[in-house]
C-alpha cells in the first residue's frame, strides 16, 4: 500500500522550498501543499512502495502499510534514521513492540567519491553508447559489439 502523511505529525519541512520527502521520491509524489504546511502522496496509484521517503522524514510523519514478509497485517512501522543506522519500531495490532536496527552504511558520512577516477565528461559522450566509465569499469579493455 502506497505511503501517506500523518497530517499531525508532518511540520511541512517548516515550509522550506523543497521538503525532504520531495527530495528524496524518485517519482517526484510528494508535494507540498503550503498554505496548511503539510505535504502529502498526490499519485499513490504510482508510488512503488520504496520507502525512501518514510525513512529520510525527519518527523516520522510517513507511513507505508508493509508487506508481510516484513511486517504482519495490521501492524505499523516507524522508522528513526541516525547517520549510521536506522531504528525500525514495528507496533503490532495487539500493541505489541518490537524493534530492530540497520545499518545503512559502512564508510564514514562523506566519504564517498562517487566520480573519482572517471574523466572529465565531454558533450562528445552524449554520443557514445558505453555507459560512463565503460569499458574499463568491466575490467575489460573493450567490450563486444556487432560486427556491420
Ligand atoms: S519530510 Fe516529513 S515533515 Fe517534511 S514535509 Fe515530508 S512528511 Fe512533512
Ligand atoms: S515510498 Fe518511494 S515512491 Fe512512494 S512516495 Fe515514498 S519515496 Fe515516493
Amino acid at each position: 500500500m502506497p505511503s501517506f502523511v500523518i497530517a499531525e505529525k508532518c511540520d511541512g519541512c517548516k515550509a522550506l522550498d523543497r521538503t525532504a520527502c520531495q527530495y528524496i521520491c524518485p517519482n517526484d509524489l510528494m508535494v507540498l501543499d503550503k498554505e496548511r504546511e503539510k505535504a502529502y502522496n498526490q499519485e499513490p496509484e504510482w508510488c512503488w512502495e520504496c520507502y525512501s521517503c518514510v525513512k529520510i522524514c525527519p518527523q516520522q510523519a510517513i507511513e507505508i502499510r508493509s508487506y508481510a514478509d516484513f511486517m504482519p497485517l495490521g501492524a505499523s512501522t516507524i522508522p528513526l534514521r541516525g547517520s549510521e543506522d536506522i531504528m525500525w519500531t514495528i507496533k503490532y495490532r495487539d500493541g505489541r513492540i518490537k524493534r530492530f536496527k540497520y545499518k545503512i552504511r559502512t564508510t564514514p558520512e562523506g566519504s564517498i567519491r562517487a566520480l573519482e577516477g572517471f574523466p572529465e565528461p565531454s558533450p562528445e559522450d552524449l554520443k557514445n553508447p558505453l555507459l560512463m566509465g565503460e569499458p574499463n569499469i568491466m575490467g575489460v579493455d573493450e567490450l563486444p559489439t556487432l560486427k556491420k
